[in-house]
């Protein structure tokens, strides 16, 4: 079993002030596969003092400095690609392929695109030619907190400490304490590519007490936080008190919209992009609006496509997908899975219990449900498992009612072949991204959501700016 019990602080590997562990488990065998330290009070403390301290030169240092320190932290970053998915393998169980190619290949393109923003970036600026004297400056919002969930755990953590690190902010990296493997061989790289001391420090723990103590420490500037809308509540609460920044990017309960001039491939992928990852994305398009001259073919579609959808054991190559998380997430989904039975939703595929042949590892059936309401459970919660809600549509109007019948924002699903309902459409839809045609949100696209999904965007030149403050100096000549 692997001992990461140290944090990086200050440019040192240091053992906790009061030694916590907690144990990582592996949820493909349900056993430990690393022991951790949870930081107290006093950890949080020592992490953002160097935070603090590191600020004074590193918030005025050159861009280039900064461009050279992170061309060598991608260079360094390719070097451990297998390290990297092997941590995430074992830490969250995400299957072999998809942890390589997507899930260790969405941090190294995140990394290569804040690169190029921060190349292109005017830190400095005229107001305009009608006032030159007027200048506006983008500096850095300082002391970070970045805290980070277990679903796309490399990703996550690039989508904040790079731009982070670019705009000339310092910070301290909390991963989630069910994934904190990939975030420490992250903290490796840093130490190797030779950031200066204090400019970027990770502590574990869980968000209760360290997550809590470092969002409500008075020298932190800025929060930004990726996980659940209720943890994104509380620490905006902590972050009212002082008026830090915060940047939140939150659960999701996307629409797919599925018109009945819809693409071939439409109803399948929609399914794959709803199982992918075991269901733990937050984009994930988990409600299915399928219009009704169409919905019993798309049904009986649906039932082949998830019986057949393949649950396999992560170490294994193919495109099949792993479990859940944690044996906390199995049985919250195993609930839900029988909540939509009893509500009357009619079960296609999958349902409770796990697939034949798994019985070690938190595995779940790809499970569809047909007949959905809006007002159901299994349409309202936020499942995070392999789980799909069918719910049928009359005509475009009541699409859109339907998909925008959420509290959350995040990423919605359009699949027609009418461009001209494809612009009216997106343009009704309440959340900060659309997908048409299976077409993708380009990684350097803000990525983000409305209402209850978050605030703030990452990602691209909008996720550079998420971490700078805007300054007006008139009288600059
Ligand atoms: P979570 O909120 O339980 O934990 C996320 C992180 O926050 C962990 O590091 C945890 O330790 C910490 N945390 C928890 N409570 C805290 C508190 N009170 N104060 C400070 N820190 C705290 O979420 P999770 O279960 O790990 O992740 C799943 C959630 O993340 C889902 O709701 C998903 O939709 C969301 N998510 C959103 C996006 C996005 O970009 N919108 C991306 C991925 C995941």
């Amino acid at each position: 079993m692997l001992e990461k019990k140290k944090f990086y602080i200050n440019g040192k590997w240091v053992g906790p002030k009061n030694p916590n562990d907690i144990i990582v488990v592996n949820p493909a065998t349900e056993k430990s596969c690393a022991v951790i330290s949870l930081a107290g009070k006093e950890d949080v403390n020592d992490a953002v003092l160097a935070a603090k301290e590191a600020f004074k030169t590193w918030g005025f240092s050159k861009k280039e400095e900064r461009i050279e320190l992170l061309e060598t932290f991608y260079t360094l970053y390719k070097k451990r690609w297998n390290d990297i998915t092997d941590a995430i393998i074992q830490e969250m169980g995400a299957p072999k392929d998809f942890a390589s190619k997507l899930q260790t290949g969405t941090g190294a393109s995140h990394t290569k695109s804040f690169i190029k923003y921060l190349k292109e970036f005017e830190f400095e600026k005229p107001l305009g030619d009608h006032a030159k004297d007027q200048r506006i400056l983008y500096e850095p919002k300082g002391v970070c907190a970045l805290i980070t969930p277990w679903n796309w755990p490399m990703n996550q953590v690039c989508l904040k400490v790079i731009p982070a690190l670019a705009a000339g902010c310092s910070m301290v990296l909390k991963p989630s304490e069910l994934a904190p493997l990939s975030a420490i061989i992250l903290a490796e790289l840093i130490d190797e590519a030779k950031f200066p001391n204090g400019v970027f420090n990770l502590i574990n723990g869980d968000g209760a007490i360290t997550g809590d103590a470092l969002t409500s420490h008075p020298d932190v500037n800025m929060i930004s936080f990726t996980g659940s809308t209720r943890a994104g509540a509380l620490i905006s609460q902590n972050a009212a008190k002082d008026f830090k920044r915060v940047s939140l990017e939150l659960g999701g309960k996307g629409a797919n919209i599925i018109f009945k001039d819809a693409d071939p491939e439409a109803i399948e992928r929609g399914a794959l992009r709803c199982f992918r990852n075991s269901g733990q994305s937050c984009n994930a398009p988990t409600r299915m609006l399928v219009e009704k001259s169409m919905y019993n073919e798309a049904i009986e579609r649906l039932k082949k496509y998830a019986t057949e959808f393949k649950v396999d054991d992560p170490n294994k190559e193919g495109d099949h997908i792993g479990p859940v998380i944690s044996e906390t997430q199995f049985k919250k989904i195993q609930v839900l899975i029988q909540k939509g039975i009893d509500e009357g939703a009619k079960l296609v595929a999958g349902g409770t219990g796990k697939p034949e042949g798994l019985n070690e590892g938190y595995y779940i059936k790809p499970t569809v449900f047909a007949d959905v309401n809006n007002k159901m459970e299994i349409a309202k919660t936020e499942i995070f498992g392999p789980v799909l809600s069918v719910i049928p549509f009359e005509n475009e109007d009541e699409a859109i009612e339907i998909a925008n019948d959420t509290p959350y924002g995040l990423t919605n699903y359009i699949q027609t072949q009418d461009t001209e309902k494809v612009k009216r459409v997106a343009r009704k839809l309440r959340s900060g991204m659309v997908d048409v045609n299976g077409a993708g949100i380009a990684v350097d696209a803000p990525f983000g959501g409305y209402k209850h999904s978050g605030i703030g965007r990452e990602a691209g030149k909008e996720g550079l700016i998420e971490f700078l403050e805007v300054k007006s100096v008139g009288g600059w000549n």
